[in-house]
């Protein structure tokens, strides 16, 4: 069933487990992780950035495949548009169906911050579409930010941002960052900074820049407190080896058993991290009544900034 992260997320901080966001941004990936999540019987986020809308994966075409896919399965599957830093994306995405809606406006200063997630959360909640939004800001493993501390979010900070802004889920950073980590680094995560974060608020935390994070860091983020754990790098590198794997294997490779055996692979990896999140079996726990109401002719979503 499509829904929003409000409706997966509030049952995960209920009953302390991680839901895994995965993104997406074709239809092996599509059907490979929504398929990790039938297998799982686990709620699942799929994530589609902006960058990867803009390059690729046209949230015209994607939408319809997620909500198609999401509605031929009892497990609820969301739909995020990850880092949305753009007013002209943001409603791109709230056209096109999106249920959730990512604004990243972590580069700017808390005052800010507050003010663009709180305008992004106001279009948003007036037609159900859940936001998430960032505190501290989570950078790039190619220049290494998850080492540079003064980016991590500052627990004392979050009631007043939360309670500003009203959103659904908090990001926050305290020692990943996005991307490939160089060979053989694995970053140190302040696991205080999830558990100070979880005894000032119930709002569901997000871990970004999960991949290249190892099995062990992720059991105890989840242990710590985080409820959406983002995972893209990991999901792509693994069905780009295993390609050229197979390719190397088989050069004559039918190429639609190809495109087939991409989407197990692309299933099978997913299902690795739901089985590290405490997700699986959880979709037991939503019943097939959820509000989301997504009807966006009525409301005039204003022009760009
Ligand atoms: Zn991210």
């Amino acid at each position: 069933m499509y829904t929003d992260i409000k409706t997966i997320l509030d049952d995960a901080v209920k009953n302390h487990y991680a839901v895994i966001a995965a993104s997406a941004v074709n239809l092996e990936l599509a059907r490979g992780i929504i398929g990790a999540a039938d297998a799982e019987q686990a709620p699942l986020i799929i994530l589609l950035g902006q960058g990867q809308m803009t390059r690729h994966a046209r949230p015209e075409v994607m939408v319809p495949l997620f909500k198609t896919l999401a509605e031929e399965t009892n497990v609820p599957v969301a739909l995020i548009l990850d880092h949305g830093r753009d007013w002209d994306m943001i409603t791109k995405a709230f056209r096109s169906g999106f249920s959730s809606i990512m604004i990243d406006a972590s580069a700017y200063d808390m005052q800010e911050n507050i003010k663009r997630t709180k305008k992004v959360v106001e279009l948003c909640h007036a037609q159900g579409v859940a936001v998430e939004g960032e505190l501290g800001h989570v950078g790039q493993a190619a220049t290494m930010d998850g080492l540079d501390t003064s980016m991590y979010t500052k627990p004392e900070e979050v009631i007043e941002f939360v309670n500003a802004t009203h959103v659904d889920s908090l990001a926050i950073a305290c020692g990943t960052a996005h991307g490939k980590y160089p060979d053989g680094f694995v970053p140190t995560l302040n696991f205080d900074i999830i558990r100070e974060v979880k005894k000032v608020t119930n709002v569901p935390i997000a871990l970004h820049g999960t991949s290249g994070a190892g099995d062990e860091n992720i059991k105890k983020a989840v242990e710590a407190g985080i409820n959406k754990i983002n995972i893209c790098t990991d999901i792509f590198n693994y069905c780009r080896d295993n390609s050229l794997k197979m390719l190397q294997e088989n050069p004559n490779y039918d190429y639609l058993q190809f495109l087939i055996d991409v989407e197990q692979k692309a299933k099978e990896i997913t299902r690795h991290f739901i089985s590290l999140s405490g997700s699986t079996g959880k979709a037991a726990n939503f019943k097939k009544t959820y509000n989301f109401n997504h009807d966006i002719s009525k409301i005039d979503v204003g022009v760009g900034e």
